[in-house]
């Protein structure tokens, strides 16, 4: 498969260096809220990449990370800085001050919902996937040897810094040069006195008396990881020093990415990540997605207006995954409603004899062999279901090998084919629900809703009362 390459800037034939495996190492969530759609968007490219290589007859093994601690506000990335954090807070230790629970029960609730988001979403497990938490000694390790290397210093604070300029090629998978960065390039106002050149960053951060989780005794005294050697740890130890594909967010590129390639490559002195493939960003009803805004969408979200999660995976495959583009609700509906005509004719097509069509096949192949082109696969797909000198056997058989690609769930039960079977649980939750409704308890009435919803019933509130739906 062809993809592009953000360090070659161009689109590039990629080749397992493994025969036979590739391996993808894929920035991963912070666990300190539910991620949203945007993000879910680049996790999305990491699932069509697997899928395509495994459909072209690869292995994959994919590793992606969960970062339980040291990704501060300050740290670009998944989000940006949320209003109203100090930017030197651990986005962990602030959700759970705010929830008034502990910093690892925070972070496992939010992976939960990591998982089951990724499931509504048809995206493939992961290989592993390792937490920051529990990656602590590799990353002690890691740093020890790249003081050792004199590519990092331990400052006068007992922080444990990286020397940029110890690392010549610093800055080409961005275009940044170090010359050129300014101080405080990434946030305004603080400059670190402990840092040998303002464009340092920290491995490993001493923590302040006032930080009572999240901390670890090391050689160089009590402290916690910074974000990007997280990365650079667990992606060596999982995957070697010869990993073919990196995937993650377009803000990622700098300075996360820079600093993991600057970290692992002089750690391993290889090239260790042979190609960095970004996703670009979202935009949601034209804005950008920020929770300070109130301009965030959750699959969640989607679910709770009892449409089907797919139709968030179809509406983002209707664009390649590095242009940037504009969810909308409009679009969610359409291809909530697409999904349902596909699957209301493949179900008729089901009884039907075929066999698969080789010139569609190739064409929509080659649309995705070619940087992931979903946009022409999805007009491929749309060419074919109206081809009426294509039989429908063949219609079925063919669209069927698509969707190993395109994880829509194809042959899935068409809304309005489904039937729900009203169990006593079922029942005793739908009677509940108007018992709230009626003592105008609204949260009670969502709770409710929301656990229906996990049971795969839909519910809507008309003139009628309660309209039950399947989901
Ligand atoms: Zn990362």
């Amino acid at each position: 498969m062809k993809l592009y390459d953000t360090k070659r800037r161009k689109i590039v034939e990629i080749i397992a260096q493994t025969p036979g495996v590739l391996k993808i190492y894929a920035c991963g969530p912070t666990v300190y809220r539910d991620a949203h759609v945007g993000n879910m968007r680049t996790f999305l490219l990491t699932d069509l990449i697997k899928r395509l290589a495994q459909y072209q007859g690869l292995k994959v093994e994919l590793i992606q990370n969960i970062t339980d601690v040291g990704h501060m506000a300050d740290d670009a990335g998944l989000g940006g800085v949320d209003e109203g954090q100090a930017d030197t807070e651990d986005r962990i230790l602030v959700q759970a001050g705010k929830e008034s629970i502990d910093a690892l029960t925070i972070a496992r609730k939010y992976e939960e919902s990591f998982h089951k988001d990724l499931a509504l979403l048809n995206i493939q497990p992961a290989t592993q996937y390792p937490r920051a938490s529990e990656s602590i000694e590799l990353m002690i390790e890691l740093i020890a040897k790249l003081i050792a290397k004199n590519h990092a210093y331990v400052s006068q604070d007992g922080s444990v810094l990286f020397d940029a300029k110890s690392f010549p090629t610093y800055g080409q998978i961005s275009g940044n040069k170090l010359d050129e960065l300014k101080p405080g390039y990434r946030f305004v106002g603080k400059e670190d006195s402990n840092k040998k050149f303002h464009a340092d960053w920290a491995l490993w951060k001493k923590s302040s008396e006032s930080r009572t989780q999240l901390t670890w005794q090391t050689p160089w005294g009590v402290g916690y990881p910074g974000w990007h050697i997280e990365c650079s740890a667990m992606s060596l130890k999982f995957l070697g020093n010869k990993i073919d594909i990196h995937t993650g967010g377009i803000d990622l590129r700098f300075p996360h990415h820079e600093d993991e390639r600057a970290q692992s490559n002089a750690a391993s002195e290889t090239e260790v990540v042979n190609h960095w493939i970004h996703g670009e960003h979202l935009l949601f009803e034209g804005r950008k997605m920020s929770k300070s805004s109130g301009n965030v969408l959750l699959v969640s979200d989607v679910v709770q207006k009892n449409l089907d999660p797919l139709a968030i995976r179809l509406s983002l495959m209707e664009h390649r995954y590095r242009s940037q583009m504009d969810l909308t609700w409009n679009s969610i509906n359409a291809s909530h409603k697409t999904l349902n005509r596909l699957r209301e004719k493949m179900q008729i097509w089901s009884n039907k004899e075929g066999k698969i069509d080789e010139n569609y096949l190739k064409q929509f192949e080659s649309a995705l062999d070619e940087d992931l082109d979903t946009n022409k696969g999805l007009q491929i797909l749309r060419t074919l279901e109206k081809d009426e000198s294509v039989s429908e056997g063949n219609k079925y058989q063919t669209i069927l090998k698509f969707d190993e690609i395109l994880g829509l769930n194809l042959t899935a039960t068409p809304e309005n084919k489904k039937e729900i079977t009203l169990t006593k649980e079922i029942e005793t939750l739908l009677a509940q629900r108007v018992i709230a409704r009626n003592e105008k308890n609204w949260q009670k009435s969502d709770e409710i809703r929301d656990q229906l919803a996990q049971l795969g019933v839909g519910v809507k509130d008309s003139n009628n009362g309660q309209e039950v739906t399947p989901l």
